[in-house]
């Protein structure tokens, strides 16, 4: 083989290799009734969140309340999280929490009033806090655990609330490659373990 060919297909195979981290889709459903401006702007930070990764995201976002947007019954291995006005009363004063079978993250809820009582506390505009909390609880769909820094820390403090606030709060590089080690092979392959089987959601969805 000519040496500028076998170039040619090294670079093709890498390219290749790239292009097969593929778009992570996350279906948000609003049960919270969250503001226009909320609702239509939390998906860009969450999207640089992971873009920072090398992972593009979409973030279809359903109201329920109204039935506007991308509302159309989940599909088996979706991902999803449900944005619902209050944590429970039982629960930590964390702005989320997946809800696991095992070690597999099933699904995710985000507490709709701790977010916005925090971006008000610290000036910080809800879609941008709300953006990386999703992330966060999507970075546990995909696999992570909790760290002791970034956004995969448990709890957001003030300092997590303002790096989100400044659009500087990350994934960390082995985090990243976790991701994309898990979007992959499971996406490509069209199987991916980390969904729900039907009966766990239709329980999760009474
Ligand atoms: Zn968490």
């Amino acid at each position: 083989m000519r040496p500028c060919l076998a170039v040619l297909i090294c670079v093709a195979l890498a390219a290749a290799a790239r292009a097969q981290v593929p778009t992570l889709r996350v279906r948000v459903l609003d049960y919270a009734g969250l503001p226009a401006a909320t609702l239509g702007n939390f998906q860009a930070p969450a999207r640089a969140v992971f873009a920072q990764s090398g992972i593009a995201s979409e973030w279809p976002t359903c109201s329920i309340r109204s039935g506007r947007g991308n509302c159309q019954p989940l599909a088996d291995r979706e991902l999803y999280i449900k944005i619902v006005p209050q944590r429970p009363p039982h629960g930590k004063a964390s702005f989320g929490t997946t809800v696991r079978q095992g070690s597999r993250g099933l699904f995710s809820y985000v507490f709709w009033s701790r977010v916005e009582q925090a971006a008000r506390q610290y000036g910080v505009a809800p879609s941008l806090l709300l953006g990386h909390v999703v992330a966060h609880e999507a970075g546990h769909l995909l696999g992570l655990d909790h760290a002791a820094s970034g956004i995969m820390q448990c709890e957001f403090a003030a300092p997590q609330i303002l790096r989100a606030g400044q659009g500087s709060l990350r994934f960390s590089g082995e985090e990243g490659a976790a991701l994309r080690d898990a979007l992959g092979p499971r996406l490509a392959a069209g199987a991916l373990p980390l969904q729900p089987a039907p009966e766990a959601r239709r329980r999760a969805d009474r």
